[in-house]
């Protein structure tokens, strides 16, 4: 129904703050909301979206790329191993845009779908419908949960409660496991957790973790969404008239009221119709199966996390009573006041479009300028120089360096050292040190070297600087037959001094 036929305006009608509720029927006298399970098309959706993230998170850290684990995040050798790419702490800036992008990427959905993030896709509902469903399979429906809070200690109540506190504790162990299957060998922290023979620190990391996972999934559940996390409560900004959120029909709704079922167009449709009430059945189902004990028919409240279970719920009821769907619905104000069509180009979301397109060619170019090489080249701070000759016309001076050289792939490579610097000078440079070495996957080598000048044969050339820039030049060759080669594969460089007397 949706021309109301009472004269008084809908908004008049309805009750303005999510105060004014109705008392939760499943609600255990712990204070425990016991949600009403619901069956529809987003509640299909929410499990197959769940079901997904779950499996590939447990799954992520078994993927193998060239022998190794493909993603880690190793923190005692400060390498994050992406595939073939492997980040060190000074390339971490890209992490840095990844995230900032993928910040982006939900202002921009949320601007058009608002809390999908939530409903749908965030870890704690996931994690929490895990171990509601977990909950319905041993305890039973919500009337059986809620009667079994209710009833006094029994053997039954007592043989439930330890059931399931048992396959929540595995289940939050395995999670533990899985979470820190990102930052250390997935493989072997499995075995080692289960077999009790893990280091300690890695023990207390994986129990910290199932413990988090516990309380969060198995008793704090909606309690972080209303109380910790940060996103609710900022997640409004992001709104506009064109939002789609969870929202209640008022206009067609109201005035709501209990009756009888029945068809449209007979009798009784014509008697509700005189008493002037609306399309809610007021049923109470879109209360009963919401996880945060919302009634959404009191308007957009902040407690809402856009998961759908009312609006499958009230689909249902109002497919039982002929009347159309949607009732409550995934809408926007523009559609729901105005009839309009949601457009998904708002000035905001256009802000966030943009900003999430500049953090990703950030992210291109920061790919694009990381060198496979990392070269330091630290002088020796004992002396600045060494006099091998002080003959004047013959003068040859040594000076030395620590070159550290950091492999940052994931295979061995040889490098050939070189030296660059100012041809006008009257002096010539050699590396005494041998120039080819090779460097293991991953490491870093601390190579003293060696450097002389001596004079050049042409004295016509500028003389008597008591030093010279130099360059140190790293190569990346495949072997050493092609350090002359006109393509090297990498190559970094970094300046330095030549002191003399
Ligand atoms: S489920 Fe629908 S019909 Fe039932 S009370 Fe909620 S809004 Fe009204
Ligand atoms: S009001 Fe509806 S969409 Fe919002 S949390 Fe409750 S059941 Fe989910």
């Amino acid at each position: 129904m949706s021309d109301p036929v009472s004269s008084e305006p809908v908004s008049s009608r309805l009750p303005t703050s999510s105060t004014q509720r109705i008392p939760v029927v499943n609600v255990s006298a712990s204070g425990k909301i016991h949600v009403r399970e619901q069956q529809g098309v987003f509640q299909k959706i929410r499990q197959h979206t769940n079901t997904l993230l779950i499996a590939i998170f447990f799954i992520i850290p078994f993927l193998n790329f060239n022998g190794r684990q493909a993603i880690l995040l190793d923190v005692t050798e400060q390498q994050f191993f992406f595939f073939n790419i492997t980040l060190w702490p000074q390339d971490f800036t890209v992490l840095a845009w990844v995230f900032m992008a993928a910040a982006f990427a939900l202002f921009f959905v949320t601007v058009y779908w608002g809390r999908v993030w939530c409903g749908f896709l965030c870890p704690q509902t996931a994690w929490t419908a895990m171990f509601m469903w977990v909950e319905a399979k041993i305890e039973g429906n919500h009337h059986h949960r809620t009667a079994l809070d209710n009833a006094p200690l029994s053997a039954s109540k007592v043989g439930k409660r330890l059931s399931k506190h048992t396959a929540w504790a595995f289940i939050a162990l395995v999670t533990g496991c899985g979470f820190m299957g990102y930052f250390m060998p997935a493989r072997d922290l499995y075995i080692d957790i289960f077999t009790f023979s893990s280091g300690f620190w890695t023990g207390v990391w994986v129990w910290f973790f199932a413990l988090c996972t516990y309380l969060n999934a198995g008793w704090m559940r909606e309690m972080m969404c209303l109380h910790c996390c940060p996103y609710s409560r900022f997640q409004a900004v992001m709104f506009d008239s064109n939002t789609k959120t969870v929202s209640y029909d008022a206009a067609r709704g109201e005035n709501r009221g209990p009756r009888k079922r029945n068809k449209r167009g007979t009798d009784i449709d014509k008697v509700v119709k005189l008493e002037g009430l609306g399309d809610c059945v007021d049923c109470h189902l879109c209360v009963d199966v919401c996880p945060t004990g919302i009634d959404i028919r009191n308007g957009l409240q902040y407690e809402c996390i856009n998961c759908g279970a009312c609006v499958d719920a009230c689909n249902q009821t109002m497919e039982k009573f002929g009347y159309q769907p949607n009732l409550i619905s995934f809408t926007s104000e523009n559609a729901l006041e105005k009839g309009q069509k949601p457009s998904i180009w708002s000035v905001k979301a256009l802000g966030y479009a943009s900003a999430l397109l500049v953090m990703l060619v950030l992210i291109v170019m920061d790919l694009n300028s990381r060198t496979d090489i990392q070269l330091n080249v630290i002088r020796d701070r004992q002396s600045l120089y060494r006099v091998i000759n002080s003959q004047p016309d013959n003068e040859v001076i040594e000076n030395s360096y620590l070159l550290k050289i950091r492999n940052k792939t994931q295979q061995a490579a040889f490098y050939n050292i070189s030296i660059a610097y100012d041809n006008v000078s009257a002096y010539e440079f050699e590396i005494e040190t041998e120039t080819l070495v090779l460097i293991k996957a991953a490491e870093q080598l601390e190579y003293p070297l060696t450097v002389t000048n001596v004079m050049r044969d042409n004295l016509g050339m500028t003389a008597g600087n008591a030093r010279d820039e130099l360059t140190f030049l790293i190569t990346e060759v495949n072997s050493a037959a092609e350090i002359d080669s006109q393509k090297p594969l990498n190559q970094v460089s970094q300046e330095s001094r030549f002191f003399r007397p």
